[in-house]
Parts: structure tokens; sequence; C-alpha cells
């Protein structure tokens, strides 16, 4: 390749480099050159320093996957920390009210365990299948963080009291509210309490709180659960949540993962779900509010899926289990008997980046991926996940 040599040293060109060998047709060259640039970021490591360390494992990260590496000398960029996976609701529509296994606390320590990896995450999620706000240790967890990692937490919102307001202001980067109604009797139809006034009251407080203290931190966003009950309330929401002082609004599909959830599914009303599509976009346009839809950029084609989450991404379970991203349950390792280090290395994950992304070996799992980007937002999968009741999906166990 011409001026190769000139490329490898400036790393901004290194950057667009991999940005046009990710979308080389011919995938073999591609990897050729990636593991030409691996080699030389490899050896320029101890001379990264602390300020563009983040950056040079991103460009590493990137040129790794591309190799299809599957030891890897760069760390994840995003992460899910689940704080618990016991929740406060019992919301029909999740996961929560059908989960039979055993609940669990994050053991605090973790956080300190993970403080090898803090300065590569771009993000660092505390959230997963349970309720955050609920943990008993939340305040200490939040304080061990380094302020500089980029915090997040999803909640339903309910337990954001006082206190955990005082302590959440300044300090987290992110909070995300999840609830999808503009009246209380659609609230209590979805969450099945009676809590919606409240639940406004307290983001209230929250913004309040910010205001006096004169922080923007958390930036406050909305999460929407699409379903029947509800797609009507969408644009007013938007406009709600914009009085509220939200950033933004992520919109997703509710996920069909018993029976009965089925005639709550646009999946059999695509043209209604369009249409209030339409309609939201134009409204957040209005309010100057950032909303991101079910992402429909694939074209449902039958073209190979390239997954990247094991190289970027990594999950941790509040039993300790190590997964390599949200969908895949299967776990690669556990943090309490070992290091996030060795565990991003061992064989269990090796063995997994080597398979996921060949036609032959992937595991069913990622064959029914719920974010493969090729499929379209009105594709089955991004719609029913049929699961029993240890979250395990029916139509795997079939298949086995
Ligand atoms: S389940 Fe999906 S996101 Fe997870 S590793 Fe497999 S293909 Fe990737």
């Amino acid at each position: 390749m011409p001026g190769i040599d000139n490329i490898m040293e400036n790393p901004f060109r290194m950057e667009t480099m991999l940005e046009y060998l990710a979308e080389h047709p011919d995938k073999r060259f591609a990897a050729r050159a990636a593991h030409n640039v691996c080699s030389t970021l490899e050896n320029k490591m101890d001379k990264w320093g602390e300020t563009n360390r983040k950056f040079y494992n991103k460009l590493l990260n990137t040129a790794e996957y591309l190799a299809a590496k599957t030891t890897l000398s760069s760390f994840p960029s995003r992460m899910y920390l689940e704080l618990t996976n016991a929740c406060n609701l019992d919301c029909p529509m999740c996961g929560q009210s059908f989960f039979r296994g055993k609940r669990a606390l994050l053991d605090p320590r973790v956080v300190n365990k993970l403080e090898p990896i803090y300065p590569y995450l771009d993000d660092l999620c505390l959230a997963g299948f349970g309720e955050t706000l609920i943990h008993p240790h939340l305040k200490e967890i939040i304080y061990a963080i380094p302020s500089y990692v980029p915090t997040r937490i999803i909640t339903n919102g309910l337990p954001l009291h006082e206190e955990i307001i005082d302590f959440l202001t300044g300090n987290l980067h992110s909070l995300w509210v999840s609830f999808e109604a503009t009246d209380p009797e659609t609230y209590q139809k979805i969450r099945g309490v009676d809590a919606y006034h409240r639940l406004l009251d307290q983001i209230r407080q929250l913004q309040e709180t910010k205001e006096r203290r004169g922080t923007d931190l958390p930036r406050l966003f909305f999460c929407f659960v699409a379903m029947q009950r509800n797609i009507h309330q969408l644009p007013a929401y938007i406009e709600q949540a914009s009085k509220l002082g939200a950033e933004g609004v992520h919109v997703n599909f509710l996920t069909v993962f018993r029976d009965s959830l089925k005639e709550q599914s646009l999946y059999f009303d695509r043209e209604k779900a369009e249409e209030y599509f339409e309609k939201a976009r134009h409204v957040a346009r209005s309010c100057n509010i950032e909303l991101t839809l079910p992402s429909d950029n694939g074209s449902g084609g039958s073209s190979f899926f390239r997954c990247a989450e094991p190289w970027q991404f990594s999950y941790v379970s509040a039993t300790g289990d190590i997964i390599p991203c949200c969908v895949y349950t299967y776990p690669l390792g556990n943090i309490y008997s070992t290091s996030f280090s060795k565990i991003w290395n061992n064989e269990a994950y090796q063995t997994f980046r080597h398979s996921v992304n060949s036609p032959r070996s992937r595991h069913q799992r990622c064959r029914r991926c719920i974010i493969d980007a090729n499929r379209t937002r009105w594709d089955e999968n991004r719609h029913f996940q049929l699961i029993d009741k240890k979250n395990r999906l029916i139509e795997e166990k079939q298949d086995a």
C-alpha cells in the first residue's frame, strides 16, 4: 500500500485507514492490513501516555477486530455493570415478571477490581436486568468510580428519592429514565403501579437540584417502550420530555417474550407505528430534542452480520459473570474469582471470538441476534424472543 509508513505514523490517518478497511469488500486483504496496524500500535503502547490512551486503545481494538484476533492487547470501550438483577417493580411487559432465577446484588468490591479498565471506557452503564437504584451500596459504588469515567444509569425512576438525587447530582454523567405514558392510567397498565405523578415529581426534583447546584449532571434522557397501548402517546410524550428538561428520547419496540404479550406488539400494525414515528420526528424537531427510533439501517438482505461486541464491549452481571454482550447470556468467566484482564483473553473468550463471525460455528443465540444490523426495523427477530423462566430462548432449546 503506497505511503503506508506515513499513515502508520499519524494516528488520525490510521483511523481513516481503519474506517476504509472496515468497508473493504475483500475481507482477507482488510484483515492483513489491519494486522500491520496492530503490530505498529502494540510496539508503541508504552509511549501512549495518559491523555492519548483511550484513543489509541480504540484504534488498536478496531484493528484487532478487523484482523479477527482472538487474544487482544486492547480493552473494551463500553461496559455494562449490573448492580442487581432484582427489581422494585413487576411490569408485565418485562422479563422480570417471568424470571424465576436467583436474585443477586453486586459485591461493591468489584468496582475496584475493574480499575485497570476505566481509562479506556467511553461508557460505563450501571444497569442490566434489574433496578440499579435499589442497590443498598449505590452511593459508595458511585463514589468509588473515578469521576473521569462516563457513567450512566438506566432506571424506572421510582426509587429516585431525595437522598439518591443528592449524591447522583454532579456525580453521575447521565440518567436514563424508562417510562412510556403521558397519563396515570396508561402508566399503571404498563408498569402495574399507580405512581405516574410521583415519578414526574421526582424527575422535577432532580432537575431543580441540578439547577440549584449549577450542574448539568446527570444529563437526563427518557426511554419509551413502544406498544399498541401507548404508541399514540409518543408525540405528546416527547413534548413532555422536553418540558421536563430531557435531552433525548430513545424508543424501543416491546419484545414479546411470552405469548400473552403478542397482542401489544406493533409488529402486527406497522402502518400505525410508522405514522406515529413520523409525528414523533416532527415534534422532536420542533422541541429540539434528540429522538432515537428503533434502528432501520439494515437492508434485510441475507448478507452475513459481523459482530464486534466481543471486542468492544463486556457485561459484568450481578453474580460476577462476564458475558460478551447483552444478548448472549452464557458466562465466559467470573470476576469474583478472576481478574477482568485474565478473563478478557481466557480460552472461553478466545473460542467465542473465533466462532462469533464464522457462519459454520456461530452460536444459535447469535444467529437470532436482536441487534443484527442487517435486520430491518420490522424483522420478526426484533419483536419476538420467546423465553422460559430461566431467561433461555425457547427456539434455542428446540434447536439444541
Ligand atoms: S448475541 Fe449478537 S451481539 Fe451477542 S455476540 Fe452474538 S451476534 Fe454479537
